[in-house]
This record gives structure tokens, sequence and C-alpha cells, in this order.
């Protein structure tokens, strides 16, 4: 079975060919980074059109480099949201064509599904029930997964993500976008105690989580800071807003497996690249006899080969999409 896997929900647009599930033949990723940066974050109008301009060469050189043509695929999986709706609509069109001229199924696959599906890529012998920590640059949820394709959401932000409040904080601190990998390398320098930033819990019961005080915690201190005429370390900032965000999330987590008795975790999302969460999560949870399981951190952020996974998945319950399926941006998982 050999899936041709295309995203282009936001700023990356990136195919790849996978076999049976876990060979991935090629994977190409073309990152808008450097475009977006000079405005401090995604722009949807810029994003559309550099996906049209990167569409066709990218999937171009994904088929090249696996030596392979269309004829020789099962079926074609693309991201259809949630996500920027140009820059959905590129990929879903662009797939969509691809797979009725070749005459092979569309599959479309939710960007939240194929998070969560990048640690089945790496990890062949997962067993369900699953818990997953989906922390990404738009979402932040608690989901157990009880088979393929079911999914129930026990817990989701109610206000910012984990990531967007990464970003934001960093944008603040003047550290550029994205903003959580540039945390990740300043807050090496810094201490994570320098400063008590809240720890949003919500009420004792809930897997809700809730990022937009926490950040505006940050903020205040820093206006603060400027008012007065004070110069605030960058490092110290980061590391302690970087640990509260982290003890949110390890805590959530606990939770999630207290209330689940589930005996793994999977960490995914473009967060989950972040290696002091990793670190944290994965002494926290040995002790306990739980199994983390997380993507490398290519396949943590937006990429191809986990629009692939996912659908290889759909492909083996031939869960295809019609001929008109359309972008959703605002697509949960249900
Ligand atoms: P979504 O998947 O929710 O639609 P998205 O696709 O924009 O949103 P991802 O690509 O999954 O998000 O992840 C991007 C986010 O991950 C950004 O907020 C970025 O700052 C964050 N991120 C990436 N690497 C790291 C890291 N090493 N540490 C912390 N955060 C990171
Ligand atoms: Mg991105
Ligand atoms: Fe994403």
């Amino acid at each position: 079975i050999i899936i041709l896997g295309i995203e282009t929900s936001c700023d990356e647009t990136s195919a790849a060919v996978l076999i049976n599930g876990r060979d991935l033949r090629s994977h190409v990723i073309s990152s808008q980074i450097i475009t977006h940066q000079k405005y401090g974050g995604v722009v949807p109008e810029i994003a559309s059109r550099e996906h049209s301009l990167h569409f066709q060469p990218v999937v171009q050189q994904a088929l090249d480099e696996a030596q392979m043509s269309f004829s020789d695929l099962s079926a074609i999986a693309v991201t259809y949201g949630p996500g920027l709706v140009g820059s959905l609509l590129v990929g879903v069109s662009g797939a969509k064509a691809m797979a009725y001229a070749a005459g092979i199924p569309l599959i479309g696959i939710n960007h939240l599904e194929a998070h969560i599906y990048a640690n089945f890529l790496e990890h062949h012998d997962l067993e369900f029930p699953l818990l997953a920590l989906l922390v990404s640059g738009g979402h932040t949820h608690l989901i157990l997964l009880e088979d393929h394709g079911q999914y129930k959401v026990l817990g989701l932000t109610r206000d910012d993500a984990a990531g967007e409040a990464l970003d934001k904080v960093a944008r603040t601190l003047g550290l550029g976008y994205p903003g959580g990998p540039q945390i990740q390398r300043i807050a090496l320098k810094g201490d994570p105690h320098s400063f008590q930033f809240p720890r949003a819990m919500l009420e004792p019961d809930s897997l809700d989580f809730s990022f937009s005080g926490m950040k505006s915690a940050v903020l205040n201190t820093l206006n603060t800071a400027k008012m007065r005429g004070e110069e605030l370390s960058v490092p110290d900032v980061a590391a302690s807003f970087q640990q509260a965000v982290i003890d949110v999330l390890v805590r959530k987590a606990l939770m999630g497996i207290r209330l689940t008795k589930v005996k793994t975790l999977l960490l995914a999302g473009g967060v989950a690249a972040n290696a002091l969460l990793r670190e944290t999560l994965n002494q926290t949870l040995s002790e306990r006899g739980i199994r983390l399981v997380y993507p490398s951190p290519i396949y943590c952020t937006d990429n191809g080969a986990m629009i692939a996974t996912a659908g290889y998945y759909h492909y083996l319950r031939e869960d295809y999409a019609p001929w008109t399926l359309n972008a959703v941006p605002g697509l949960s998982l249900r």
C-alpha cells in the first residue's frame, strides 16, 4: 500500500511517499518561515500564494525521490482541516485533481489526527487505548484513542493554545517567529525559578487548559518593568514561562492518565518537539510505569509524512473522501 501524503494547512508545503504505514520513501518540506518572519507570524494571503507556487514542485520531488509515478500510488491523502482556508484549498484541490486523474482514492485527513498519527510512523507496537496530549500552534487537547479513528476529546484549551502562548511571549521578548524553538534555546541560559508565573489549572477535576492568563502575566511583568525602567533578563523570563507551561501540561497529562487508567501517553504537535517537555514527561511517567511515546522532532511540526501515516490507516478501512471534499478551516476531532 503506497500513500502520497500532502500537507498545506498553514505555512509548510509538504509531501511524502509512505509504504505500508512505516517505510517512508521520501519526505519533502518547503517551509515559509523565512517569508513570514518579517511579519512576526503567518500572513494567510501570502501563505496560500506560496503554497500555489510550491505545491507542484514539492509533490514532484517527493515522487522523484521515491522513484515512483502516480500509477504506483494506492491513494492520495490530504489535510482538509483545520487550518487557513486559502492554504487548505491549495492542497485539497491539488490532491483531488491528481487522485481523480490517476484513478485512485482520495483520503481527507484531519490535521489534528495526523499530528497524533505521527507517533504510529516510528512506533509499531502501540496498543489501544491510548491517551494523546496534542500541543500545537493552534490546539491543546487531551484525547482518548479507543481504536483507529475513534477519539474522545477529554479536555481542550478554553483560550490560547500552548504553542500560541509561547509564540506570543517570544514575540514580546523580541525572539522572533516561531517562538517555541527560540524560547527553548534561550531558556537554556535562564533560571526557570526566577519568576513565579501562574499555573492555570481551572476546576479541580477539569482536563481543560487555559494559557491566555499565564501569557498575560508574563506580558504584565514585562510592561511593569519597562515602565519602571528596569531591565529584565530575557533568558530568565523565557525559562520561567516555559517551565510554567510545561508544569501545566505535565499535571494535566497525569490527571488524564489517572482518570482513564491508560498505560501509554502519546505526545504530539509542534510543542512536542520541546526537549524539556519530553524530558520532564519522560521522568514523571517512567516513575509511574507509564510509557511515553513521541515522534522525532521533524514529525512533530507540520509535515506530509504524518498525513501519509494517518492516510494509511484510513485506507485500511476504505475510509475514502468523496470528490466533493472541501476545505474545513474549523474542523474538529469528533
Ligand atoms: P495546529 O497544528 O494546531 O493547526 P500549527 O500547525 O501551526 O497549528 P504545529 O506546526 O503543530 O502548529 O506547531 C507549531 C508550534 O509548535 C508553534 O507554536 C511553535 O512555536 C511550536 N514549537 C515548535 N518547536 C518547538 C519547541 N522546540 N519548543 C516549543 N514549542 C515549539
Ligand atoms: Mg508551521
Ligand atoms: Fe500543525
